[in-house]
């Protein structure tokens, strides 16, 4: 497929930005969106909109079967064995807080250790903090080794008797560091230790298949994958998910109800109280038809090619510093611009049409652990091109004279 097809299919990308081209290049924060999912938004909402599992007429039983042929998509996209081990939640943060409240509040107590990594996003350390500081449970932290990849000698040594979760990114939102998470995971289990993997980053660039991983969660948001924002998900094993109390209370999420007694409901619903977001879930199910029509092999060759082009001409600039240089890494760039603060960088890169991050990245304790006070980041999609990167170096070479 020629990239001007692809591109095409991406209404945004034909955009100006201050009568510049866009070039988007913040795709790790949210990428855009094929008209493909655009129209499923507006096909539920002019045909289909009524409520799901609550309808013997003809609308509801529509919107049910659509609504559930996409958790039985997102079960083949990650592979998990059954559906009902596809729970829809908001988002990334929403499904690690509900592991958090659900499996956290029956299962730590007092002493009980979570280990994270020093690379975690917010959403992957205050959740556990929230935890470790109701139960007096204790937040422990597996540092990085200087090129962006964890220390893999440290998480052995830090997984303990008292290690009751793992927590750990699949890909760093800041460094790019791809983690392996399969030997990760089997290190954890080894020592009866359960793992929860944050796949916020990863499903956009690579195969996820969470059978082969091992992991008991898998977490991810529909809008990092081409999908509509406000739709995710969390995958569980079929033998947890059974054995954990319900998240929230409400519609949906019962068999029966009496002012004495409430039966929950089976295996997916009884972690999905209340109406859930219908249109985002069918969003996100053209999301992934159109990423398995891509196919996403092809998506991380062309991702992998930016990657190298960047690299490659970021390393001949002897003022950026590239932060993050794992073997493993993803298609994003976290760089520093000599002595240049990075919000001051990001304002007269964006001045170039050119949208990058810059800042922290929901990663305050690793930008603290590094001494810097964040970087700016470029996060290549397939959809982005080399002349693209181009105009990125052309924004940074006039930072450059500006501000040095
Ligand atoms: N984890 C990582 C690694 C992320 O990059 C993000 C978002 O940037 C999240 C979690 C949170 O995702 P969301 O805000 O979609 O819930």
């Amino acid at each position: 497929m020629k990239i001007e097809e692809i591109r095409a299919d991406f209404p945004i990308l034909g955009r100006l930005v201050h009568n510049k081209p866009l070039v988007y290049f913040d795709n790790a924060a949210t990428t855009q969106k094929p008209q493909v999912v655009i129209d499923a938004l507006v096909a539920y909402y002019s045909n289909l909109n009524s409520n799901v599992h609550r309808g013997v007429h003809y609308l509801s039983q529509q919107a049910t079967e659509a609504f559930e042929a996409v958790r039985e998509k997102v079960k083949v996209f990650v592979n998990a064995r059954y559906s009902h081990e596809i729970i829809y939640t908001r988002g990334c943060t929403e499904s690690i807080n509900l592991v958090a409240a659900a499996w956290g509040r029956a299962n730590i107590l007092s002493g009980d250790e979570i280990l994270i990594s020093a690379m975690e996003h917010h959403s992957n350390i205050v959740p556990w903090q929230m935890l470790c500081e109701e139960k007096g449970a204790k937040l422990t932290v597996c540092p990085i080794i200087e090129d962006g990849s964890l220390d893999m000698k440290a998480l052995a040594e830090l997984m303990n008797s008292r290690t009751r979760l793992l927590a750990v990114t699949h890909i760093s939102n800041a460094l790019g560091t791809i983690n392996p998470v399969r030997e990760i995971t089997r290190m954890a289990h080894e020592k009866g230790i359960v793992v929860l993997i944050d796949g916020a980053q990863a499903l956009s660039h690579m195969k996820v298949d969470v059978q082969d991983i091992g992991c008991d969660f898998y977490a991810f948001s529909a809008h990092k994958v081409y999908g509509p924002m406000g739709i995710g998900g969390l995958y569980g094993r079929e033998e947890l998910l059974n054995s954990m109390p319900p998240y929230q209370g409400g519609g949906e999420m019962i068999k029966s109800v009496t002012f004495e007694k409430t039966a929950y409901n089976e295996l997916p619903f009884k972690f999905e109280a209340g109406t859930p977001n219908v249109a985002d879930v069918l969003g996100f199910g053209a999301a992934i038809d159109y990423i398995n029509g891509i196919g996403i092999e092809n998506i991380a060759a062309i991702e992998h090619e930016l990657l190298l082009y960047a690299n490659e001409k970021f390393s001949r600039d002897p003022l950026i510093r590239i932060i993050g240089n794992a073997p493993e890494k993803a298609s994003l760039i976290s760089f520093m611009i000599d002595k240049i603060h990075p919000y001051d960088a990001g304002t007269i890169i964006d001045r170039f049409g050119v949208a990058v991050r810059t800042g922290t990245h929901c990663a305050q304790p690793l930008m603290d652990s590094l001494g810097i006070p964040g970087t700016i980041r470029a996060s290549f999609a397939f959809y982005n091109t080399k002349e693209e990167i181009d105009k990125l170096m052309e924004a940074i070479l006039k930072v450059e004279a500006l501000f040095l």
